[in-house]
């Protein structure tokens, strides 16, 4: 039987390592258009992440990326700079569910 623990997010950044844009979809692109976040849709539409040896960086500038371009460090904990709007990937991501978040193993027993 599956647990229903809720596992509690820690805010650690690890599951928004990834590049967000892969997984944005037209309904999210439709939200951003609707809410007028043209900093939302340039970033989506003009910045990819590259591999440059063993570091992603972003196509428009060469910056170094540490994961989605959204993602903050507020001193002790990774924040979304765009939470209330973040993607539904995001927003359907539930904390422990899978390997990508670093409590996935306190939910699961074996
Ligand atoms: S949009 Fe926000 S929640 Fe989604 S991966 Fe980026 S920083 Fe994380
Ligand atoms: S990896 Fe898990 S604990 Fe870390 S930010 Fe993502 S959901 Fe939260």
């Amino acid at each position: 039987m599956e647990s229903t623990v809720q596992i509690a997010c820690q805010q650690c950044g690890t599951c928004c390592l990834a590049n967000v844009n892969c997984y944005v979809t037209d309904e999210d692109l439709e939200r951003w258009k609707r809410e007028g976040r043209d900093d939302i849709l340039h970033i989506i539409e003009h910045e990819h992440a590259m591999w440059v040896g063993d570091h992603l960086v972003s196509s428009l500038d060469g910056h170094y990326l540490h994961g989605c371009s959204f993602l903050t460090w507020e001193g002790t904990h990774y924040a979304c700079s765009i939470y209330a709007t973040r993607p539904s990937v995001c927003r359907d991501y539930q904390p422990g569910s899978s390997e990508i978040c670093t409590q996935f193993n306190q939910n699961h027993h074996f």
